[in-house]
């Protein structure tokens, strides 16, 4: 058996987003580095760099010297084209639930491609709808439903452990089914699609209120290859210049 390919685990982002506790910070870097992952990304952490971070990172502190420091998770997510949020609650808004092994397989399938990333939330808040609507899938660690909330460090050991063993067992990947766009060419489409929603007057400009949340929510179930949001793009334009040029033609007439 062929080794497993070091490069799958360097494109898999670990997100923190909003961490309260610095030390959080340090022992879910240390829970990668066991794990053999190294890319460890910081959505508007509340405190860092932080000794208490130093002192739970232990011999992980060059995971914390090399983390991305990020203002907003779009930020921390650009380039990937798979996001998985990673929250106990919260099934009622994704059509997506996976199990950690699943969401190894999906994420390590992926990573050939470029980078993907597993998004944890605020300890006490978790995860916000904002930014679940960034993510494609949800993963669930199945746990005790009479107390089911891990500490944040502790969900990143669980998940960074079952992504070693999916790494471990496979020495061959298949190829992703698409070309899948990143979550930056997705974000463009939904600034696009708002837009051109506005301009067609099918969406009140200034309070485009749930539908865009709705339709990031049909987009979410599928994954968007880069070629079908370039022909929705396409359509949208198109859409745009008619409307334009019906606009145009209503002026003259009124001249
Ligand atoms: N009170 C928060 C819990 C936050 S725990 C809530 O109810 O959402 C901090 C983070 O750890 C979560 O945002 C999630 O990313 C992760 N986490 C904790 N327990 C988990 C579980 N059982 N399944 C998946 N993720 C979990």
């Amino acid at each position: 058996m062929t080794q497993p390919d070091p490069k799958l685990l360097a494109n898999i982002r670990i997100v923190l987003s909003r961490t309260s506790h610095p030390g959080n910070i340090g022992a879910a870097a240390r829970a990668m580095k066991t794990m053999g992952l190294s890319r460890l990304y910081l959505v508007d952490p509340a405190v860092f760099p932080n000794s208490q971070a130093d002192a739970m990172a232990a011999g992980s502190t060059d995971l914390l010297a090399q983390a991305t420091v990020c203002a907003t998770l779009a930020e921390a997510l650009a380039g990937a084209t798979l996001a998985l949020g990673v929250s106990a609650r919260r099934r009622d808004i994704m059509a997506e639930v996976l199990t950690p092994p699943e969401a190894s397989i999906r994420l390590l399938t992926e990573a050939q491609i470029g980078p993907v990333a597993l998004v944890f939330g605020n300890e006490t808040s978790g995860l916000s709808n904002e930014e679940l609507s960034l993510c494609q899938g949800l993963v669930t660690i199945a746990a005790n439903p009479d107390y089911s909330s891990l500490n944040l460090a502790a969900a990143v050991q669980v998940l960074s452990h079952e992504i070693r063993q999916a790494w471990l067992g496979h020495a061959n990947w298949p190829q992703p089914e698409i070309e899948a766009a990143t979550g930056d060419e997705v974000e463009r489409f939904y600034g696009h699609l708002e837009a051109a929603l506005a301009e067609l007057e099918f969406l009140n400009h200034g309070s485009p209120g749930k539908l865009m949340l709705k339709l990031r929510r049909l987009f979410a179930r599928t994954r968007l290859a880069k070629e079908e949001v370039n022909i929705l793009r396409g359509i949208l334009t198109a859409a745009q210049e008619a409307k334009r040029g019906a606009v145009r033609a209503r002026n003259r007439e009124a001249e």
